[in-house]
């Protein structure tokens, strides 16, 4: 029996956790501290196949990442779990200058042939949006793709660690190499997973490693309205904001990013009360809407915005990734089952040349 640690519970650890508990000769132990979670703090979007970023490796990662749900939800109902975490409700994408909807357009056509997942594509007007958001205004025209989704960060969470069923020890811990492998909180572990974040750099500097890892506060609101949103759509405008309805009342407006505030957690409401202002024109019914939240959390930023995976360099058995920004509730689930896969020698369909973690983890030179 291989004993295997995994130290952060978001959702790159809870995937890899959910896969690794389907081997029989894995005994596998989470460890997490909890503290700024970015996982537990998104109310997430799933809808990559419109940005415009020119980088193909996080392209194909984030194409292949909404794919991935589809294998994701249907692992986690044979575990006999609820999947009520996801809904392909669609998404709504607002242009400033809405003669550049047909560009959209016509980039989402060609995407689609190799992501079937978009789903219907349509430019809709003002009364067409109606009917499926009453109550939007402040455009003329928009772009829908019907297989935009939203996930449910936290909730997804906690279905991949029931569904899994491991040990999940509730601490900060370090890591620390032995002759014959790692010492985590006073045990001996084969083999290890650092799925931690914006946190990396505290396990590996003290170990003589440079990461380059930065943190970025994340804010979020959440409101309670008197409708039940199951069926709408998400909205993206260009800009900070977003609109994300949940089923039975919620509505979440999100998401601030804020660089230079390290791991601050501390809500604050003028940025919060600014977003809303920004929102309001789109979504008037938000001014009495009652606010029944905030979550603060951190993302991990790398120096050219990519996400990495992989070895960590000179650590033999102990993989780990981070990076993912803006888009890890999109990338997490494949880039998680990817870790379990590499831990037990296997290859994914990602290939990790691509996302280096040489790039980012470094030893420092003595
Ligand atoms: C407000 C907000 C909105 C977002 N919206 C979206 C969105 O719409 N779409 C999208 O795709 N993505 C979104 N994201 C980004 C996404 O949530 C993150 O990129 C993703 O969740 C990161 O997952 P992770 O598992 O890498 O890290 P985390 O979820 O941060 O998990 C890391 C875990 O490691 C634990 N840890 C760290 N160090 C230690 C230690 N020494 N000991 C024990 N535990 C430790 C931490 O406590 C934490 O629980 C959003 C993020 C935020 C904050």
């Amino acid at each position: 029996m291989k004993k295997v640690a995994i130290v952060g519970a978001g959702i790159v650890g809870a995937t890899a956790a959910y896969y690794l508990s389907k081997e029989s000769d894995m005994e596998v132990t989470v460890f997490d501290h909890g503290h700024g979670q970015a996982t537990k703090a998104a109310a997430g979007i799933i809808s990559p196949w419109f940005s415009k970023r020119r980088n193909k490796a996080w392209y194909k990662m984030a194409r292949l990442g909404a794919d991935f749900y589809v294998d994701l939800l249907a692992d986690i109902e044979r575990s006999g779990q609820e999947v009520n975490f996801y809904q392909r409700s669609g998404v709504f994408l607002l242009k400033k200058d809405e003669s550049k909807l047909e560009e959209l357009y016509k980039l989402a056509l060609q995407r689609r042939v190799e992501s079937p997942l978009i789903g219907e594509l349509t430019i809709l007007d003002q009364d067409a949006v109606s009917e499926l958001f009453p109550g939007l205004q402040g455009f003329e025209r928009l772009l829908y793709a019907s297989g935009g989704a939203r996930v449910d960060g936290q909730l997804l969470v906690t279905r991949l660690l029931e569904a899994s069923q491991v040990k999940v020890i509730n601490k900060e811990v370090s890591l620390r190499p032995l002759a014959s492998g790692y010492q985590i909180d006073n045990q001996i572990f084969d083999k290890v997973i650092l799925s931690t974040g914006a946190w990396l750099g505290y396990l590996l500097e003290p170990l003589g490693y440079e990461v380059d890892v930065r943190p970025q506060k994340g804010q979020l609101r959440d409101y309670e309205v008197d409708l039940d949103m199951a069926s709408y759509p998400v909205v993206m405008p260009e800009g900070e904001w977003d609109l994300i309805p949940f089923p039975a009342g919620r509505l979440s407006l999100g998401a601030t990013h804020e660089n230079d505030m390290g791991f601050d957690l501390t809500v604050d409401e003028n940025l919060l009360q600014q977003m809303a202002e920004k929102a309001s024109p789109f979504y008037p019914s938000l001014k009495d809407a009652m606010i029944s939240g905030e979550r603060v959390g951190i993302r991990a930023y790398t120096s050219d915005f990519s996400p990495f995976f992989g070895q960590v360099p000179n650590l033999s058995g102990v993989y780990a990734a981070s990076g993912l920004g803006s888009s890890g509730l999109t990338t997490g689930p494949i880039i998680g089952y990817h870790l379990a896969q590499m831990l037990q020698g296997r290859s994914g369909v990602l290939d990790p040349v691509d996302y280096p973690i040489a790039k980012y983890v470094q030893r420092k030179e003595i």
